[in-house]
């Protein structure tokens, strides 16, 4: 059987769990985030329940509680999901674009391991803002670094307004 387009893509992406895209998933309701607590995943309870991005269920580019996902997993598909399965995007395209994308954050990570030195938390805009509020502090070669984190996250963020979600 044929794999859906979903299987094709999603498995080798994991970009809207891996916090590239978005700084989290909203839960529905106090009870599926307390299931997804029982199941070991770490629930940000401030406002309405949320799942924080990175997510601790995404293994690889695998989700490791795919049946018990939250609803709002279930339901997101971004853009190029959707124009893939339109037709409007080849899936050898989409797929390019999910390595492309895939490679710009790995680019962004590894400034913020430069500036920070370590591995850091967060969703990539969450860190970026982060980065950012400490720039004021930093020694004048990092400052170096914070000109290429710009660029770097510019570009970030032209593929994914472009490709993924509307930013
Ligand atoms: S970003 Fe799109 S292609 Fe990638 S895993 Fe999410 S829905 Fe699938
Ligand atoms: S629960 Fe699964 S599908 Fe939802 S964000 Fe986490 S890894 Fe992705």
């Amino acid at each position: 059987m044929k794999p859906s387009l979903t299987d094709e893509l999603c498995t080798i992406c994991g970009l809207c769990c891996d916090g590239s895209l978005l700084d989290d998933v909203e839960l529905k309701s106090d009870g599926e985030a307390s299931g997804l607590e029982l199941m070991g995943l770490q629930i940000d309870w401030d406002n309405d329940p949320a799942l924080p991005l990175p997510c601790r269920a995404l293994n690889g580019k695998l989700c490791r509680i795919y049946e018990n996902r939250p609803n709002t997993c279930r339901r997101f598909e971004c853009k190029l999901l959707q124009r893939t399965k339109r037709g409007e995007v080849s899936v050898d395209e989409a797929k390019a674009v999910i390595v492309k994308t895939q490679k710009q954050a790995a680019s962004v990570k590894r400034i913020f391991a430069e500036i920070e030195g370590g591995e850091g938390e967060g969703s990539l805009r969450e860190r970026y803002q982060t980065t950012l509020e400490n720039q004021d502090d930093a020694k004048d070669p990092d400052q170096v670094l914070y000109t290429q984190l710009n660029k770097e996250m510019d570009c970030m963020e032209g593929l994914v307004d472009r490709y993924f979600i509307d930013l």
